[in-house]
Protein backbone atom coordinates (compact mmCIF):
# COMPACT_ATOMS: atom_id res chain seq x y z
CA UNK A 1 0.00 0.00 0.00
CA UNK A 2 1.26 3.20 -0.92
CA UNK A 3 1.21 6.51 1.57
CA UNK A 4 -1.34 8.82 0.55
CA UNK A 5 1.10 11.86 0.72
CA UNK A 6 1.38 14.66 -2.34
CA UNK A 7 4.36 13.84 -4.48
CA UNK A 8 5.73 16.90 -4.63
CA UNK A 9 9.66 16.59 -6.77
CA UNK A 10 13.00 18.16 -4.73
CA UNK A 11 13.41 20.62 -7.45
CA UNK A 12 16.25 23.58 -7.01
CA UNK A 13 14.10 25.94 -8.56
CA UNK A 14 11.98 24.80 -5.39
CA UNK A 15 15.03 26.27 -3.01
CA UNK A 16 14.94 29.59 -4.87
CA UNK A 17 11.17 30.11 -4.44
CA UNK A 18 11.13 29.54 -0.65
CA UNK A 19 14.14 31.70 -0.22
CA UNK A 20 12.14 34.57 -2.55
CA UNK A 21 8.98 34.04 -0.70
CA UNK A 22 9.96 34.18 3.00
CA UNK A 23 14.03 35.20 3.01
CA UNK A 24 13.62 37.72 0.05
CA UNK A 25 14.56 40.62 2.08
CA UNK A 26 17.77 38.51 3.15
CA UNK A 27 21.13 40.33 1.40
CA UNK A 28 23.51 38.49 -0.76
CA UNK A 29 26.94 40.76 -0.97
CA UNK A 30 29.11 40.28 -3.74
CA UNK A 31 32.64 41.08 -4.70
CA UNK A 32 32.73 41.63 -7.90
CA UNK A 33 35.29 41.30 -10.38
CA UNK A 34 34.83 44.86 -11.91
CA UNK A 35 35.58 46.13 -8.16
CA UNK A 36 32.78 47.20 -6.42
CA UNK A 37 31.24 45.49 -4.06
CA UNK A 38 27.64 44.55 -4.65
CA UNK A 39 24.67 44.17 -2.89
CA UNK A 40 21.09 42.82 -3.53
CA UNK A 41 18.47 40.40 -1.74
CA UNK A 42 17.22 36.69 -2.65
CA UNK A 43 14.17 37.95 -4.33
CA UNK A 44 16.23 39.84 -6.29
CA UNK A 45 18.34 36.85 -7.22
CA UNK A 46 14.90 35.04 -8.07
CA UNK A 47 13.63 37.81 -10.31
CA UNK A 48 17.14 38.01 -12.02
CA UNK A 49 17.41 33.94 -12.14
CA UNK A 50 14.27 34.42 -13.69
CA UNK A 51 14.91 36.48 -16.73
CA UNK A 52 18.47 34.70 -17.37
CA UNK A 53 15.79 31.40 -17.83
CA UNK A 54 13.50 33.28 -20.17
CA UNK A 55 17.10 34.51 -22.03
CA UNK A 56 17.91 31.31 -22.17
CA UNK A 57 14.92 29.78 -24.40
CA UNK A 58 16.02 32.47 -26.98
CA UNK A 59 19.49 29.66 -27.56
CA UNK A 60 17.05 26.35 -28.48
CA UNK A 61 18.32 24.41 -26.25
CA UNK A 62 16.74 21.18 -25.07
CA UNK A 63 16.09 19.76 -21.86
CA UNK A 64 19.45 18.35 -20.37
CA UNK A 65 21.77 20.63 -22.74
CA UNK A 66 24.88 21.59 -20.88
CA UNK A 67 25.39 24.80 -19.98
CA UNK A 68 29.22 26.08 -18.94
CA UNK A 69 30.47 28.52 -16.36
CA UNK A 70 33.70 29.81 -15.42
CA UNK A 71 33.41 31.91 -12.88
CA UNK A 72 33.90 33.25 -9.19
CA UNK A 73 31.54 33.40 -6.21
CA UNK A 74 29.55 36.41 -6.97
CA UNK A 75 25.81 37.07 -7.42
CA UNK A 76 25.80 36.16 -11.59
CA UNK A 77 26.94 33.23 -10.99
CA UNK A 78 24.50 32.03 -8.72
CA UNK A 79 21.91 33.10 -10.88
CA UNK A 80 23.40 30.61 -13.27
CA UNK A 81 23.20 28.01 -11.14
CA UNK A 82 19.15 28.56 -10.66
CA UNK A 83 18.31 29.98 -13.78
CA UNK A 84 20.27 27.05 -15.93
CA UNK A 85 19.40 23.99 -13.61
CA UNK A 86 15.59 25.53 -12.88
CA UNK A 87 14.62 25.34 -16.27
CA UNK A 88 15.67 21.43 -16.97
CA UNK A 89 19.32 22.39 -18.07
CA UNK A 90 22.68 20.74 -16.88
CA UNK A 91 24.37 24.14 -15.30
CA UNK A 92 28.09 22.70 -15.79
CA UNK A 93 30.63 24.23 -13.42
CA UNK A 94 34.49 24.27 -14.74
CA UNK A 95 37.56 25.08 -12.56
CA UNK A 96 39.91 28.17 -14.55
CA UNK A 97 42.43 26.62 -12.59
CA UNK A 98 42.97 23.26 -14.53
CA UNK A 99 45.59 23.77 -17.61
CA UNK A 100 43.84 24.96 -20.90
CA UNK A 101 43.87 21.22 -22.55
CA UNK A 102 42.09 20.12 -19.72
CA UNK A 103 39.28 23.03 -19.62
CA UNK A 104 39.56 22.54 -23.37
CA UNK A 105 38.80 18.52 -23.14
CA UNK A 106 35.82 19.32 -20.50
CA UNK A 107 33.89 21.75 -22.66
CA UNK A 108 34.43 19.02 -25.06
CA UNK A 109 33.42 16.02 -22.55
CA UNK A 110 30.27 17.97 -21.53
CA UNK A 111 29.39 18.78 -24.97
CA UNK A 112 28.68 22.41 -23.57
CA UNK A 113 26.52 24.49 -25.48
CA UNK A 114 26.57 27.20 -24.73
CA UNK A 115 29.11 29.02 -21.72
CA UNK A 116 29.54 32.05 -19.47
CA UNK A 117 32.38 33.51 -18.18
CA UNK A 118 33.99 36.30 -16.05
CA UNK A 119 35.95 39.17 -17.21
CA UNK A 120 39.07 37.78 -15.65
CA UNK A 121 38.86 34.38 -18.03
CA UNK A 122 39.15 36.27 -20.85
CA UNK A 123 42.50 34.79 -21.85
CA UNK A 124 41.79 31.24 -21.59
CA UNK A 125 38.79 31.94 -23.79
CA UNK A 126 41.10 32.76 -26.31
CA UNK A 127 43.37 30.39 -25.99
CA UNK A 128 39.91 27.99 -27.10
CA UNK A 129 38.92 30.41 -29.62
CA UNK A 130 38.73 27.77 -32.25
CA UNK A 131 36.82 25.44 -30.00
CA UNK A 132 34.35 28.30 -28.29
CA UNK A 133 33.47 29.25 -32.51
CA UNK A 134 31.82 26.06 -32.37
CA UNK A 135 29.68 26.72 -29.14
CA UNK A 136 25.87 28.19 -29.70
CA UNK A 137 26.90 31.73 -27.92
CA UNK A 138 30.02 32.42 -25.29
CA UNK A 139 28.46 35.08 -22.81
CA UNK A 140 30.74 37.47 -20.42
CA UNK A 141 29.53 37.86 -17.07
CA UNK A 142 29.46 42.26 -17.11
CA UNK A 143 27.91 45.22 -18.10
CA UNK A 144 28.02 46.95 -21.36
CA UNK A 145 30.82 49.72 -19.99
CA UNK A 146 32.98 46.77 -19.04
CA UNK A 147 32.36 44.52 -22.28
CA UNK A 148 35.43 43.38 -23.82
CA UNK A 149 36.66 43.28 -27.40
CA UNK A 150 38.45 40.26 -28.58
CA UNK A 151 39.40 39.94 -32.16
CA UNK A 152 39.88 35.75 -31.89
CA UNK A 153 36.22 36.29 -30.45
CA UNK A 154 33.94 38.88 -32.35
CA UNK A 155 30.98 37.55 -30.91
CA UNK A 156 30.75 37.59 -27.21
CA UNK A 157 28.19 38.23 -25.97
CA UNK A 158 27.09 40.73 -22.76
CA UNK A 159 25.25 38.92 -19.74
CA UNK A 160 23.84 42.19 -18.43
CA UNK A 161 22.26 42.97 -22.14
CA UNK A 162 21.54 39.57 -22.59
CA UNK A 163 18.48 39.65 -20.30
CA UNK A 164 17.59 42.95 -20.07
CA UNK A 165 14.63 42.81 -22.01
CA UNK A 166 13.68 39.60 -20.43
CA UNK A 167 10.13 39.43 -18.37
CA UNK A 168 11.21 38.76 -14.68
CA UNK A 169 8.97 35.86 -14.12
CA UNK A 170 9.44 32.72 -15.94
CA UNK A 171 7.03 29.27 -14.52
CA UNK A 172 9.79 26.63 -13.27
CA UNK A 173 9.03 23.41 -15.22
CA UNK A 174 7.87 20.62 -12.69
CA UNK A 175 10.16 17.50 -14.15
CA UNK A 176 11.24 14.20 -12.31
CA UNK A 177 13.19 14.87 -9.29
CA UNK A 178 16.13 12.44 -10.84
CA UNK A 179 16.96 14.79 -13.73
CA UNK A 180 20.50 15.91 -14.15
CA UNK A 181 20.99 19.30 -12.24
CA UNK A 182 24.52 19.79 -12.55
CA UNK A 183 27.75 18.75 -13.91
CA UNK A 184 31.69 18.77 -12.08
CA UNK A 185 34.75 17.09 -12.87
CA UNK A 186 37.35 15.67 -10.68
CA UNK A 187 40.46 17.54 -10.54
CA UNK A 188 42.30 14.58 -12.54
CA UNK A 189 45.13 14.11 -10.99
CA UNK A 190 45.34 10.67 -12.26
CA UNK A 191 44.13 10.72 -15.45
CA UNK A 192 41.31 12.37 -17.68
CA UNK A 193 39.00 14.48 -15.58
CA UNK A 194 35.81 12.50 -14.88
CA UNK A 195 32.14 13.68 -14.59
CA UNK A 196 30.20 13.26 -11.54
CA UNK A 197 26.51 14.57 -12.60
CA UNK A 198 24.12 15.31 -10.23
CA UNK A 199 20.57 15.75 -10.22
CA UNK A 200 18.09 17.52 -8.39
CA UNK A 201 17.11 15.23 -5.91
CA UNK A 202 20.73 14.53 -5.05
CA UNK A 203 21.11 18.30 -4.73
CA UNK A 204 18.12 18.83 -2.38
CA UNK A 205 18.56 16.37 -0.07
CA UNK A 206 22.74 16.89 0.26
CA UNK A 207 21.40 20.79 1.01
CA UNK A 208 19.69 20.09 3.46
CA UNK A 209 21.99 17.50 5.23
CA UNK A 210 24.50 19.73 5.16
CA UNK A 211 22.39 22.08 7.46
CA UNK A 212 22.35 19.72 10.37
CA UNK A 213 23.65 21.31 13.28
CA UNK A 214 26.27 18.90 13.66
CA UNK A 215 27.56 18.87 9.79
CA UNK A 216 27.63 22.92 8.77
CA UNK A 217 24.86 23.97 11.11
CA UNK A 218 23.21 26.85 8.99
CA UNK A 219 20.12 29.55 9.82
CA UNK A 220 18.75 32.14 8.90
CA UNK A 221 21.17 34.14 11.82
CA UNK A 222 24.16 33.22 10.09
CA UNK A 223 26.32 35.33 7.71
CA UNK A 224 27.99 32.81 5.19
CA UNK A 225 31.08 32.98 3.08
CA UNK A 226 31.64 30.16 0.52
CA UNK A 227 35.70 30.39 0.60
CA UNK A 228 35.21 27.39 -1.46
CA UNK A 229 34.66 27.96 -5.19
CA UNK A 230 31.47 27.52 -6.81
CA UNK A 231 33.14 25.71 -9.61
CA UNK A 232 34.59 23.04 -7.12
CA UNK A 233 31.75 20.67 -6.10
CA UNK A 234 29.21 23.59 -6.04
CA UNK A 235 30.85 25.09 -3.26
CA UNK A 236 29.80 22.00 -0.98
CA UNK A 237 26.42 22.36 -1.64
CA UNK A 238 26.45 26.43 0.66
CA UNK A 239 24.60 28.01 -2.79
CA UNK A 240 21.74 25.75 -1.98
CA UNK A 241 21.50 25.25 1.80
CA UNK A 242 21.77 29.29 2.33
CA UNK A 243 18.86 29.98 0.52
CA UNK A 244 17.34 26.76 2.14
CA UNK A 245 17.76 28.43 5.45
CA UNK A 246 17.73 32.02 4.90
CA UNK A 247 21.19 33.10 5.42
CA UNK A 248 22.73 36.06 3.99
CA UNK A 249 25.19 34.91 1.55
CA UNK A 250 28.68 36.46 1.19
CA UNK A 251 30.32 35.93 -2.30
CA UNK A 252 34.06 36.46 -1.93
CA UNK A 253 35.12 37.08 -5.65
CA UNK A 254 38.16 36.37 -7.39
CA UNK A 255 40.51 37.61 -3.92
CA UNK A 256 41.27 34.87 -1.35
CA UNK A 257 44.12 36.38 0.16
CA UNK A 258 43.99 36.94 3.83
CA UNK A 259 43.61 40.35 3.83
CA UNK A 260 41.04 40.20 1.50
CA UNK A 261 39.15 37.62 3.28
CA UNK A 262 39.65 39.17 6.71
CA UNK A 263 38.03 42.42 5.82
CA UNK A 264 34.87 40.97 4.05
CA UNK A 265 34.55 38.62 7.03
CA UNK A 266 34.48 41.85 9.36
CA UNK A 267 32.75 44.46 6.93
CA UNK A 268 29.47 41.76 6.81
CA UNK A 269 29.52 39.91 9.68
CA UNK A 270 30.34 37.31 8.70
CA UNK A 271 29.98 34.05 10.86
CA UNK A 272 30.43 31.00 9.34
CA UNK A 273 32.80 30.11 6.46
CA UNK A 274 34.14 26.98 4.59
CA UNK A 275 37.04 26.29 2.60
CA UNK A 276 40.08 24.23 2.09
CA UNK A 277 42.98 24.50 4.19
CA UNK A 278 45.52 26.24 2.05
CA UNK A 279 43.77 29.03 2.27
CA UNK A 280 42.81 29.44 5.74
CA UNK A 281 46.65 29.14 6.21
CA UNK A 282 47.13 32.34 3.94
CA UNK A 283 44.25 33.80 6.24
CA UNK A 284 45.55 32.92 9.91
CA UNK A 285 48.92 33.59 8.68
CA UNK A 286 48.20 36.98 7.54
CA UNK A 287 46.15 37.49 10.93
CA UNK A 288 49.35 36.97 13.24
CA UNK A 289 51.50 39.02 11.18
CA UNK A 290 48.99 42.06 11.37
CA UNK A 291 47.65 41.38 14.79
CA UNK A 292 44.34 41.18 13.44
CA UNK A 293 41.20 39.08 15.44
CA UNK A 294 37.49 38.04 14.36
CA UNK A 295 35.01 40.46 16.17
CA UNK A 296 31.63 38.51 14.17
CA UNK A 297 33.17 34.64 12.62
CA UNK A 298 32.05 32.12 14.65
CA UNK A 299 32.17 28.60 13.05
CA UNK A 300 34.69 27.42 9.95
CA UNK A 301 34.14 24.20 7.79
CA UNK A 302 37.81 22.88 6.84
CA UNK A 303 38.06 20.17 4.45
CA UNK A 304 39.31 18.90 1.27
CA UNK A 305 42.66 18.03 2.44
CA UNK A 306 43.62 16.54 6.23
CA UNK A 307 43.33 19.90 8.58
CA UNK A 308 46.31 20.06 10.54
CA UNK A 309 45.53 19.96 14.34
CA UNK A 310 47.62 23.23 14.42
CA UNK A 311 45.12 25.40 12.64
CA UNK A 312 42.06 23.77 14.24
CA UNK A 313 43.58 24.95 17.57
CA UNK A 314 44.72 28.31 15.96
CA UNK A 315 40.91 29.44 14.99
CA UNK A 316 39.98 27.79 18.29
CA UNK A 317 42.20 30.10 20.01
CA UNK A 318 40.21 33.46 18.30
CA UNK A 319 37.11 31.88 19.45
CA UNK A 320 36.21 30.40 16.24
CA UNK A 321 34.72 26.70 16.41
CA UNK A 322 35.89 24.24 13.96
CA UNK A 323 33.85 21.60 12.04
CA UNK A 324 36.07 19.62 10.27
CA UNK A 325 34.52 17.67 7.09
CA UNK A 326 35.13 14.75 4.67
CA UNK A 327 34.32 14.54 1.40
CA UNK A 328 34.83 14.32 -2.65
CA UNK A 329 33.39 15.86 -5.96
CA UNK A 330 31.59 11.97 -6.36
CA UNK A 331 29.90 12.33 -2.97
CA UNK A 332 28.45 15.90 -3.35
CA UNK A 333 30.76 16.34 -1.36
CA UNK A 334 29.60 15.77 2.29
CA UNK A 335 29.97 13.08 3.83
CA UNK A 336 31.59 12.81 7.49
CA UNK A 337 31.63 15.64 9.74
CA UNK A 338 33.48 15.86 13.17
CA UNK A 339 30.87 16.93 15.49
CA UNK A 340 31.86 16.23 19.30
CA UNK A 341 29.67 14.17 21.87
CA UNK A 342 28.28 14.73 25.14
CA UNK A 343 31.00 12.28 26.41
CA UNK A 344 33.65 14.23 25.02
CA UNK A 345 33.15 17.52 27.10
CA UNK A 346 34.71 15.77 29.84
CA UNK A 347 38.00 15.74 28.07
CA UNK A 348 40.92 17.79 28.00
CA UNK A 349 41.81 20.41 25.25
CA UNK A 350 44.29 18.38 24.20
CA UNK A 351 42.56 15.10 24.01
CA UNK A 352 39.30 17.04 22.43
CA UNK A 353 41.48 18.01 19.69
CA UNK A 354 42.33 14.48 18.71
CA UNK A 355 38.43 13.91 17.91
CA UNK A 356 38.09 17.46 16.22
CA UNK A 357 41.07 16.15 14.30
CA UNK A 358 39.34 13.25 12.90
CA UNK A 359 37.51 13.61 9.72
CA UNK A 360 34.33 12.75 11.32
CA UNK A 361 31.34 10.85 11.75
CA UNK A 362 28.77 9.42 8.79
CA UNK A 363 25.49 12.49 8.16
CA UNK A 364 22.30 11.11 7.49
CA UNK A 365 22.08 9.97 3.84
CA UNK A 366 25.84 8.56 4.18
CA UNK A 367 26.62 4.95 4.57
CA UNK A 368 30.40 4.27 5.33
CA UNK A 369 32.49 0.54 5.18
CA UNK A 370 35.64 -0.36 5.67
CA UNK A 371 36.99 -3.30 4.58
CA UNK A 372 40.55 -5.52 4.49
CA UNK A 373 42.18 -6.33 2.21
CA UNK A 374 39.82 -9.52 1.90
CA UNK A 375 36.99 -7.54 1.85
CA UNK A 376 35.58 -7.88 5.41
CA UNK A 377 34.74 -5.42 7.33
CA UNK A 378 37.47 -4.43 9.51
CA UNK A 379 36.98 -3.87 13.56
CA UNK A 380 35.32 -0.26 14.44
CA UNK A 381 38.27 0.30 17.28
CA UNK A 382 39.89 3.35 15.50
CA UNK A 383 43.33 1.27 14.94
CA UNK A 384 43.05 -1.34 12.46
CA UNK A 385 42.17 0.44 8.78
CA UNK A 386 40.95 -0.53 5.41
CA UNK A 387 39.55 1.08 2.26
CA UNK A 388 36.76 3.19 2.89
CA UNK A 389 33.40 2.10 0.55
CA UNK A 390 30.31 4.61 0.83
CA UNK A 391 26.88 4.53 -0.96
CA UNK A 392 23.76 6.91 -0.75
CA UNK A 393 21.55 9.23 -2.29
CA UNK A 394 24.43 11.53 -3.11
CA UNK A 395 26.84 9.38 -4.23
CA UNK A 396 27.20 9.42 -7.84
CA UNK A 397 26.45 5.56 -9.47
CA UNK A 398 28.95 6.12 -12.60
CA UNK A 399 30.60 9.11 -14.36
CA UNK A 400 29.37 11.16 -17.20
CA UNK A 401 29.59 9.65 -20.90
CA UNK A 402 32.38 7.15 -19.18
CA UNK A 403 32.72 3.92 -20.46
CA UNK A 404 33.78 2.42 -17.34
CA UNK A 405 30.91 2.98 -14.19
CA UNK A 406 32.30 4.48 -10.82
CA UNK A 407 34.39 2.12 -9.45
CA UNK A 408 32.45 -0.73 -7.74
CA UNK A 409 33.48 -2.56 -4.96
CA UNK A 410 30.76 -5.27 -3.55
CA UNK A 411 26.73 -4.25 -3.53
CA UNK A 412 26.97 -1.01 -5.34
CA UNK A 413 29.01 0.60 -2.97
CA UNK A 414 31.80 3.68 -3.87
CA UNK A 415 35.43 3.03 -3.47
CA UNK A 416 36.66 6.29 -2.21
CA UNK A 417 40.56 5.59 -2.55
CA UNK A 418 40.78 6.39 1.23
CA UNK A 419 41.96 4.79 3.92
CA UNK A 420 40.95 4.95 6.92
CA UNK A 421 39.98 3.66 10.51
CA UNK A 422 36.86 4.09 12.04
CA UNK A 423 36.56 3.77 15.98
CA UNK A 424 33.67 2.52 17.77
CA UNK A 425 30.97 5.88 17.87
CA UNK A 426 31.52 6.19 13.96
CA UNK A 427 34.66 9.05 13.87
CA UNK A 428 36.27 7.94 10.95
CA UNK A 429 40.30 8.83 10.51
CA UNK A 430 41.62 9.35 6.99
CA UNK A 431 45.00 7.21 7.12
CA UNK A 432 45.93 8.34 3.94
CA UNK A 433 45.07 8.73 -0.22
CA UNK A 434 45.87 4.74 -1.42
CA UNK A 435 48.11 5.92 -3.40
CA UNK A 436 49.92 8.80 -1.11
CA UNK A 437 50.53 6.08 1.76
CA UNK A 438 54.24 4.91 2.23
CA UNK A 439 54.56 1.02 2.19
CA UNK A 440 57.88 0.71 4.12
CA UNK A 441 59.10 -2.88 4.88
CA UNK A 442 55.57 -4.13 4.78
CA UNK A 443 54.26 -1.62 7.14
CA UNK A 444 52.05 1.36 5.93
CA UNK A 445 53.17 5.03 6.87
CA UNK A 446 50.70 7.51 6.59
CA UNK A 447 51.72 10.94 5.02
CA UNK A 448 49.05 13.07 6.54
CA UNK A 449 50.40 12.02 10.20
CA UNK A 450 53.50 13.25 9.16
CA UNK A 451 52.30 16.47 7.81
CA UNK A 452 50.52 17.12 10.60
CA UNK A 453 53.04 16.93 13.01
CA UNK A 454 55.26 18.54 11.17
CA UNK A 455 52.85 21.76 10.29
CA UNK A 456 52.92 22.55 13.81
CA UNK A 457 56.85 23.10 13.83
CA UNK A 458 57.38 26.70 14.57
CA UNK A 459 60.04 26.77 11.54
CA UNK A 460 57.20 25.27 9.48
CA UNK A 461 55.13 27.21 6.80
CA UNK A 462 53.62 24.12 5.32
CA UNK A 463 54.47 20.76 4.74
CA UNK A 464 53.81 17.42 2.67
CA UNK A 465 55.51 13.88 2.75
CA UNK A 466 56.03 11.74 -0.13
CA UNK A 467 57.21 7.93 -0.40
CA UNK A 468 60.95 7.52 -2.23
CA UNK A 469 61.68 4.28 -4.29
CA UNK A 470 64.79 2.41 -1.25
CA UNK A 471 66.39 -0.53 -2.30
CA UNK A 472 65.73 -2.24 0.79
CA UNK A 473 62.11 -0.97 2.23
CA UNK A 474 60.48 -0.75 -0.78
CA UNK A 475 59.46 2.69 0.61
CA UNK A 476 60.64 5.66 2.84
CA UNK A 477 58.80 9.06 3.84
CA UNK A 478 60.75 11.76 2.72
CA UNK A 479 59.50 15.77 4.06
CA UNK A 480 59.39 18.55 2.15
CA UNK A 481 58.76 21.52 3.69
CA UNK A 482 58.26 25.76 3.07
CA UNK A 483 60.19 27.49 5.87
CA UNK A 484 58.74 30.65 7.34
CA UNK A 485 60.56 33.36 6.67
CA UNK A 486 64.25 33.44 8.22
CA UNK A 487 64.11 29.93 9.80
CA UNK A 488 65.81 27.13 9.46
CA UNK A 489 65.07 23.17 9.13
CA UNK A 490 67.85 20.56 8.63
CA UNK A 491 67.73 16.52 8.43
CA UNK A 492 69.41 16.99 12.22
CA UNK A 493 66.04 18.28 13.56
CA UNK A 494 64.12 15.29 12.29
CA UNK A 495 64.10 13.36 15.47
CA UNK A 496 63.55 15.97 17.86
CA UNK A 497 60.51 16.77 16.07
CA UNK A 498 59.12 13.29 15.47
CA UNK A 499 60.43 11.15 18.73
CA UNK A 500 57.58 10.02 20.95
CA UNK A 501 55.08 11.22 18.59
CA UNK A 502 55.36 8.26 16.19
CA UNK A 503 57.31 4.74 15.39
CA UNK A 504 60.67 5.12 14.99
CA UNK A 505 60.62 3.48 11.98
CA UNK A 506 57.94 5.98 10.38
CA UNK A 507 60.33 9.11 10.94
CA UNK A 508 61.53 10.61 7.79
CA UNK A 509 65.14 9.88 6.04
CA UNK A 510 65.24 12.97 4.92
CA UNK A 511 63.98 16.87 4.57
CA UNK A 512 63.92 19.11 1.63
CA UNK A 513 63.92 22.47 2.18
CA UNK A 514 61.93 23.95 -1.17
CA UNK A 515 60.26 27.80 -2.10
CA UNK A 516 56.55 26.89 -2.75
CA UNK A 517 54.76 23.18 -2.77
CA UNK A 518 52.69 22.51 -6.32
CA UNK A 519 48.70 22.69 -5.07
CA UNK A 520 46.15 20.84 -7.38
CA UNK A 521 43.29 23.12 -9.46
CA UNK A 522 41.61 22.50 -5.97
CA UNK A 523 43.92 23.74 -3.33
CA UNK A 524 45.71 20.23 -2.13
CA UNK A 525 49.28 18.96 -2.36
CA UNK A 526 50.18 17.61 -5.37
CA UNK A 527 51.83 14.57 -4.48
CA UNK A 528 53.07 13.27 -7.80
CA UNK A 529 54.65 16.82 -8.52
CA UNK A 530 56.24 16.90 -4.86
CA UNK A 531 57.70 13.21 -5.49
CA UNK A 532 59.02 14.44 -8.78
CA UNK A 533 60.81 17.20 -7.05
CA UNK A 534 62.02 14.52 -4.64
CA UNK A 535 63.61 11.95 -6.67
CA UNK A 536 65.08 15.07 -9.25
CA UNK A 537 66.48 16.08 -5.94
CA UNK A 538 68.41 12.96 -5.17
CA UNK A 539 69.40 12.41 -8.86
CA UNK A 540 71.75 15.58 -8.51
P1 LIG B 1 37.08 17.58 -3.91
O1 LIG B 1 37.08 18.01 -5.33
O2 LIG B 1 35.85 17.79 -3.14
O3 LIG B 1 38.29 18.02 -3.15
P2 LIG B 1 38.14 15.28 -4.79
O4 LIG B 1 37.26 14.28 -5.38
O5 LIG B 1 39.07 16.08 -5.62
O6 LIG B 1 37.15 16.13 -4.00
O7 LIG B 1 39.00 14.70 -3.63
C1 LIG B 1 38.43 13.94 -2.63
C2 LIG B 1 39.51 13.45 -1.71
O8 LIG B 1 40.02 14.54 -0.94
C3 LIG B 1 39.02 12.48 -0.71
O9 LIG B 1 38.91 11.19 -1.23
C4 LIG B 1 40.11 12.58 0.34
O10 LIG B 1 41.26 11.84 0.01
C5 LIG B 1 40.47 14.04 0.31
N1 LIG B 1 39.79 14.73 1.40
C6 LIG B 1 38.66 15.44 1.38
N2 LIG B 1 38.39 15.94 2.59
C7 LIG B 1 39.37 15.53 3.43
C8 LIG B 1 39.67 15.71 4.81
N3 LIG B 1 38.92 16.45 5.61
N4 LIG B 1 40.79 15.12 5.30
C9 LIG B 1 41.60 14.38 4.51
N5 LIG B 1 41.36 14.18 3.20
C10 LIG B 1 40.28 14.75 2.66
Amino acid sequence: MLGMMMNAPLLVSSILRHAAAYHGGTEIVSKTVEGPIHRYSYADLSRRSQKLANALQRFGLNHGDRVGTLAWNGYRHLELYYGISGSGLVCHTINPRLFREQIGYIIDHAGDSVLFSDLTFLPILEGLADKLAQLKAVIILTDEAHMPKSECLPNLICYERLIAGEPDEFDWPVFDENTASSLCYTSGTTGDPKGVLYSHRSTVLHAMASTFIDVLGLSASDSVVPVVPMFHVNAWGIPFAAPMVGAKLVMPGPNLDGASLHGLFESEKVTFTAGVPTVWLGLLDWMDGHGQKFSTLKRVAIGGSASPPIMISRFQNMGVMVRHAWGMTETSPIGLAAALLPKHEALSAEQRLIVESKQGRPLFGMEFSVVGADGKPVARDGKAFGAMLVRGPWVAASYYNAEKSAAYAVDGWFETGDVVTMDEDGFVQIVDRTKDVVKSGGEWISSIELENIAQAHPAIKEAAVVAVPDGRWGERPVLTVVLKPGQTFTRQDLPELYTGKISKWSIPDDVIVVDELPHTATGKLLKIAIRQIVIEEYAK
